[in-house]
């Protein structure tokens, strides 16, 4: 298990990190309104502002992703059951969560459970 200074150090970049997404999630929503503002004159204008609010959109379902992903991570710290896997248990290693501080998973179910999703996909 992490100790807790380590802990502390992962929560602050946690935070910060949380601090950036919210940013970049109302400056993207305030962009899509901007976008959906736009008088539309001709069909190329149209194009541009469609995959504009489609590009946006998406950077805003990833964000909002990962933000649920930190605020989970948080909880956990709270409840003292950080740093460790969610499918088997094992404590995941501290290099594995300075380099991402909200895994869930260790290092070979991370491997199992993307391959789960891939299979999903086809
Ligand atoms: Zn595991």
């Amino acid at each position: 298990m992490p100790n807790v200074k380590q802990i502390e150090e992962l929560k602050n970049i946690l935070l910060d990190r949380k601090k950036k997404l919210l940013l970049s999630i109302s400056n993207n929503r305030d962009n899509i309104d901007l976008l959906k503002e736009q008088d539309i004159r001709d069909d190329l204008d149209y194009a541009e502002v469609i995959s504009d609010s489609f590009t946006e959109g998406m950077i805003v379902n990833h964000h909002s992703k990962e933000l649920n992903e930190i605020d989970l991570a948080l909880k956990k710290m709270n409840e003292g059951t950080y740093g460790i896997c969610d499918m088997c248990s094992v404590v995941i290693p501290i290099g594995r969560l300075r380099a991402k501080p909200f895994a869930k998973y260790c290092t070979e179910c991370r491997s199992v459970f993307e391959k789960e999703e891939n299979k999903k996909l086809k």
